[in-house]
């Protein structure tokens, strides 16, 4: 315990929750398949920062998580390889269809980013994954969702575009990231981004991550998450 209290120090890391997971010193600590460590280190990721040697043994173990570290510290890897390892965690045999990761960002560009992250670590696997933002036509985008997918990657407005349109349901639903979610707050997100949780199943995985948690956000995360752990790294938060 003193050693896990003086790690934690040493990477700038506060932790809040109950039985939190001890941090992580290395990827191979996380059980990746072949693949995912392939693509690690295709990424030129020799060892997990500090954001993602706490969040990642939290993440997999299935628990709820508030993630605040500011922009930089590699929080997309912190929410898409535990995302990877859910989904292939699904029983094979699902009825049902749409994408079983759904990640929201504020913008474009941030949302874009992520969708660029996330390829890298699902197509070894053979996941598929579909940009749900500005840029491409809604049609062809309605058709790229109806073909199906399992991580969808998106703009809240956009999303909600898509949904009202019927090219996806959110039913299969089980592992929801809000990113940046201090700046979608700011973007006036809120109304879209309770719609779409309203739209996931309750005993859904739930992760935030933001660089600073105001008020109004700490009152939202309370409403959506599920005993959340919280990590923050640094100074902010
Ligand atoms: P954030 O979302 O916290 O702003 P990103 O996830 O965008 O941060 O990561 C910032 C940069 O750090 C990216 O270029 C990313 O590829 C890189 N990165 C992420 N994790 C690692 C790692 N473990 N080792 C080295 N570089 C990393
Ligand atoms: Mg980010």
């Amino acid at each position: 315990e003193q050693d896990v209290a003086e790690y934690r120090k040493s990477l700038a890391i506060r932790v809040s929750g109950f039985d939190v997971p001890k941090p992580i010193k290395t990827f191979e600590d996380c059980g990746f398949s072949p693949q995912l460590m392939a693509a690690i280190k295709k990424q030129g990721y020799e060892k997990p920062t500090p954001i993602q040697c706490q969040a990642l043994p939290i993440v997999l173990s299935g628990m709820d998580i508030i993630g605040i570290a500011k922009t930089g510290s590699g929080k997309t890897a912190a929410f898409v390889l535990p995302m990877i390892v859910h989904i292939m965690d699904q029983p094979e045999l699902q009825k049902e269809e749409g994408p079983i990761g759904v990640i929201c960002a504020p913008t474009r560009e941030l949302a874009h980013q992520i969708y660029l992250e996330t390829k890298k670590f699902a197509k070894p696997h053979g996941l598929r994954v579909s940009a749900v933002y500005g840029g491409m036509s809604k049609l062809d985008q309605f058709k790229e969702l109806k073909a199906g997918c399992e991580i969808v990657v998106a703009t809240p407005g956009r999303l909600i575009d898509m949904l009202k349109m019927k090219a996806l349901t959110l039913s299969r639903t089980t592992y929801l990231v809000l990113d940046e979610a201090d700046r979608m707050f700011d973007l006036g997100f809120e109304p879209q981004i309770r719609s779409i949780v309203g739209q996931i199943r309750p005993d859904r995985q739930t992760l935030l991550f933001s660089a600073t948690m105001p008020r109004k956000i700490e009152k939202l995360a309370r409403e959506i998450l599920t005993d959340p752990t919280r990590v923050t790294v640094g100074e902010v938060g």
